[in-house]
């Protein structure tokens, strides 16, 4: 296939993508496929000669979507929306024609000036004040990798990267069992051990870290000789929306002189609305913020927004100035990725740009609260409901039940079974979590296209289908 029959190929796939949007609450939400039903339909072998387009294109729909879960479902209920808005779609087709590798100022300025104004924006439309400097993390689990490090370099006066771990005393990083597990991940990564992520107890409905506990664990430490080094929070945690109270946590780590980073991934979104600010009071404090715009603001999958009370800290951890990767002759550039693990950037910031112009912020404001009261909605129904008993409240669009009717041996069971049922039956897809070791039903509704209705019908389906189960 050459570029001159692109255009035609093009129009084609642009009308397969807009038919699918429109007709993608047909289809089952999770796939229905079993394991090995894809891997077996391929060739074992790659083709040795061309193969003509209408062949490959027919494979995709015949082979490929059957087994696709479709997150672009407006009744894709479970763990956390991971929206693709048409605007940003555009933006990312786009992208992805021209493909330029954005490492450096110099490598497209165009990428990296766009992405310095794109991270401003947001950082005004989350309220957050003009001295956090942003930059654009292909996830949430690098952006919490390079906090770490950051955390680690700080608390080793800058000398971890170059005189390593070995032989020192122990650095200590504090967080609540709430934490996504890229918190795990990056105190691995980053050499500080598990052993070392101490787990500080939550308190109240939001199940937030209890800052006396936070406070004493860090003096313990101390006292016992090691090294605390960071307070990684959660606004909106993963499992059931957990918040951390962030000005008391922020208190208690400004009075040990710690290093703070804040995992908003899901509900920093929320924050474009300043009705949910007081779920992060003194958010301004804080030293490294991460939310993902890739989840319920509708920016195409992947871009998650860093932002840094001071950048420079971040940059001396992460960068290195190899000859070849120089800029010479330009003052005052920003290169981001020196502020990344990884070297090699995509083009990210285009697709924020069109979706912001494209729905402006009162659209995308619209849009959350709604999905939030049609959620609490739903809530209220489920709580009236006998059978059924709400575990944890509405924290934004997020709350867990479970189906415990009277005389229920063994609740667990009986709820893992019930959210088998549903997602076999395509109409909705809900996932479950633990919450003090009960498996409970997860329900949040995030989707772009969703509508009241499509909400309410998670209702029939819960109930019909629990109603049936022996
Ligand atoms: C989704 C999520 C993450 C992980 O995000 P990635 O971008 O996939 O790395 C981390 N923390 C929370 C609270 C999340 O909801």
């Amino acid at each position: 296939m050459n570029w001159d029959e692109f255009g035609s190929w093009g129009r084609r796939v642009s009308d397969w993508a807009q038919d699918y949007h429109l007709t993608v609450g047909d289809r089952p939400v999770r796939a229905q496929t079993r394991p090995g039903d894809i891997l077996n339909a391929l060739p074992a072998a790659p083709p040795n000669t061309p193969e003509d387009m209408e062949e490959v294109f027919r494979d995709f729909e015949d082979i490929v979507m059957p087994g696709i879960t479709h997150w672009q479902h407006p009744r894709f209920f479970a763990y956390f929306n991971s929206n693709a808005a048409a605007p940003s779609v555009l933006a990312e087709f786009l992208v992805s024609a021209i493909a330029p590798q954005c490492m450096l100022w110099q490598t497209s300025p165009a990428a990296t000036e766009l992405e310095t104004r794109m991270m401003d924006w947001l950082r005004q439309s989350l309220d957050l004040p003009d001295g956090f400097a942003g930059v654009i993390q292909d996830s949430a689990s690098s952006a919490t990798l390079a906090a770490v490090l950051t955390m680690r370099e700080k608390a080793l006066n800058w000398t971890g990267n170059s005189a390593g771990l070995t032989g020192r005393a122990q650095l200590r990083v504090y967080c609540s069992d709430e934490v996504h597990t890229s918190v795990d991940r990056a105190i691995w990564v980053s050499g500080i051990g598990q052993d070392n992520l101490v787990r500080i107890p939550i308190k109240g409905d939001w199940r937030g870290m209890d800052p006396e506990a936070l406070d004493a664990a860090i003096r313990a430490d101390k006292a016992a000789g090691l090294t605390p080094a960071g307070v990684i929070l959660c606004v909106g945690g993963t499992g059931t929306g957990a918040t951390d109270p962030v000005d008391a946590c922020l208190d208690v780590a400004a009075r040990h002189g710690l290093f703070t980073h804040v995992d908003a991934a899901w509900a920093g979104s929320a924050m474009i609305c300043p009705e949910f600010r007081h779920y992060w009071p003194g958010i301004e404090r804080a030293d490294s913020i991460v939310f993902n715009p890739h989840k319920w603001l509708g920016v195409q999958f992947d871009c998650s927004a860093h932002f840094l009370r001071t950048p420079q800290d971040l940059v001396r951890t992460l960068a290195i100035q190899p000859e070849y990767l120089k800029t010479h002759g330009h003052d005052g550039i920003i290169n981001y990725s020196e502020w990344s693990v990884p070297l090699g950037r995509r083009f990210r910031a285009l697709k924020i740009w069109f979706l912001l112009r494209a729905y402006g912020l009162e659209g995308l404001r619209n849009r959350l609260r709604n999905h939030i009261a049609w959620s609490v909605a739903l809530h209220d129904q489920l709580a009236a409901t006998p059978g059924f008993e709400i575990v944890t409240p509405p924290m934004w669009s997020l709350f867990t039940f479970r189906y415990v009717p009277g005389g229920t041996v063994d609740p667990d069971d009986l709820n893992l079974r019930l959210v088998n049922t549903i997602n076999d039956d395509g109409r909705i897809y809900l996932t479950q979590t633990r919450v003090d070791g009960d498996l409970v039903i997860r329900f949040q509704a995030g989707q772009f296209e969703t509508t009241e209705e499509d909400v309410m019908m998670a209702y029939d389906v819960i109930t019909e289908i629990a109603a049936v189960l022996k």
